[in-house]
């Protein structure tokens, strides 16, 4: 089969022919047909320090896939073959409290596909059974590639209470604006969205009813006064990993606000404590999606209207990878959408 393999420990990625993968007997084997590219596959492209320190070489890709099941192992009872399936890349292990609790998210033994498991960019990829999640006839393949990030999106738009609420998300990457989109669609009153990248912003405006806000030119303070608001936003969605982006938020929170946090930054950076402290802000790291709260609800969101098609601005067939990860890594698209079929 073919595969997008970081064979070399230097930047790049290339297809080689691989053997298609043996299934154990609790997993799947998916016929994949669509992957979305992940910012943590252009670490992994660019072989920056996390990538170097993280992903053995070689390693298969992507993490990011709708497919087909074409076999499954002989325990695997509620699954069958022909299902339309995307899935949770997080490989979890059964034995920490936190997994035998149910919260299988916050499992320390969790593995990557595509980081430190084989992963979804080939044509096969065997899967846990448990991180199988089958979709419905009105997800199609290329929105079910991009339900991963659509889940961090989720996960950090529900970790608070936002319905009423008046919503800041730094950062409109592909994450934000979903986040955005999904912050109006439950209910939120006003939803900014800030960035430097005016493509970004604008795209942004395009997939949700959102203020877009260019932070390199505009005070946020001026855009809530237009808005009416006098003192700040209740809840902050962090998605840019930017040391002045959250500099930004923690100063328009009200008193008592709440921040999740889903941006990693490149590396520690200092901020501002004692305003968290004396404004009683809660912040909230997120990792990953629920499994499978996240799911469900995403599922469920988008078979009641929930429209984030419009943050796909590339379809390329598989073998273009070099074109796709080139313009992916030069930050200005949204979601990058492989065909591997
Ligand atoms: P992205 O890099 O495509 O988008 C980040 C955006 O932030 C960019 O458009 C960038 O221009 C913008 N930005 C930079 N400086 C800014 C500033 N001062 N103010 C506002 N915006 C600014 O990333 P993405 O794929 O949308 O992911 C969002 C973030 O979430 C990234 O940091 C990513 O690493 C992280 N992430 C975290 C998890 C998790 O599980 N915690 C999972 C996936 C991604
Ligand atoms: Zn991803």
């Amino acid at each position: 089969m073919r595969a997008l393999v970081k064979a070399k420990p230097e930047q790049g990625i290339w297809m080689e022919e691989r053997a298609r993968p043996e299934i154990g007997p609790k997993e799947v084997l998916v016929r994949v047909h669509k992957t979305g590219i992940c910012g943590t596959d252009v670490h992994i492209y660019k072989w920056d320090a996390w990538a170097q320190n993280t992903v053995p070489v070689p390693m298969v890709v992507g993490h990011e896939f709708a497919g087909e099941i074409v076999e499954v192992g002989s325990d695997v009872k509620d699954l069958a073959i022909g299902q339309r399936v995307s899935g949770e890349g997080h490989v979890v292990g059964m034995n920490s409290r936190a997994s035998r609790a149910g919260k299988f998210h916050l499992d320390p033994e969790t593995r990557g596909i595509g980081v430190n498991l084989p992963g979804a960019f080939a044509e096969y990829l065997a899967l846990p059974a448990f991180n199988a999640v089958p979709l419905p006839d009105s997800i199609d393949d290329e929105l079910g590639a991009i339900l991963d990030p659509l889940g961090n999106a989720v996960h950090t738009a529900l970790a608070f209470d936002i319905v009423g609420e008046d919503v800041l998300i730094t950062g409109a990457g592909p994450i934000g604006i979903m986040g955005a989109a999904v912050a109006r669609h439950v209910g939120a009153r006003h939803v900014v969205i800030t960035d430097v990248n005016p493509q970004r912003l604008e795209l942004a405006g395009k997939v949700a009813d959102v203020v877009p806000v260019n932070v390199a030119e505009t005070e946020l303070r001026d855009v809530m006064s237009r808005l009416g608001m006098k003192e700040g936003f209740d809840v902050g969605l962090e998605m840019s990993g930017a040391p002045a982006a959250l500099d930004e938020m923690i100063a328009h929170t009200v008193m008592g606000g709440r921040i999740a946090l889903l941006g990693i930054p490149a590396q520690p950076f200092p901020f501002d404590l004692g305003k968290v402290v004396f404004r009683m802000i809660t912040l909230k790291g997120i990792y990953g999606r629920e499994m499978f709260e996240t799911w469900h609800k995403m599922l469920a969101m988008l078979e009641s209207g929930l429209d984030i098609r419009g943050v796909i601005t590339s379809r390329m067939p598989a073998a273009d990878y070099q074109k796709a990860f080139e313009s992916a890594a030069a930050g200005g698209e949204g979601k990058i959408v492989l065909d591997w079929q």
